[in-house]
């Protein structure tokens, strides 16, 4: 059995585990120019979360890298959050897995 090594998402810097949802996060959006440009693989949950804090403007203008994202005080709340959810956690509603 062969495991290739899970991509990591730059974002919140967990590992993206095969069969999560996961999407390509276009650095400058493609409505402003960033067609054929950078894109990062996230997780879709962390790709859904930019898209919520940021404008595609300010995307475009000033958050157009990983590192102004991750940097962000808009962003620092759910990275620390989801940083504690396991990889293959998808959303915030409860119920899916039990602990005890
Ligand atoms: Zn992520």
């Amino acid at each position: 059995m062969t495991s290739d090594p899970e991509p990591i998402s730059p974002l919140c810097l967990r590992p993206i585990p095969k069969g999560v949802p996961q999407s390509l996060h276009h650095l400058v959006p493609k409505l402003k120019g960033g067609k054929g440009g950078p894109v990062v693989l996230l997780h879709h949950i962390c790709h859904k979360e930019i898209h919520v804090r940021f404008t595609e403007a300010e995307l475009a203008r000033a958050f157009n890298t990983v590192e102004a994202l991750g940097q962000s005080e808009r962003m620092r709340p759910f990275l620390d959050w989801v940083a504690r959810r396991p990889p293959d956690f998808l959303s915030r509603v409860p119920g899916g897995r039990r602990r005890r």
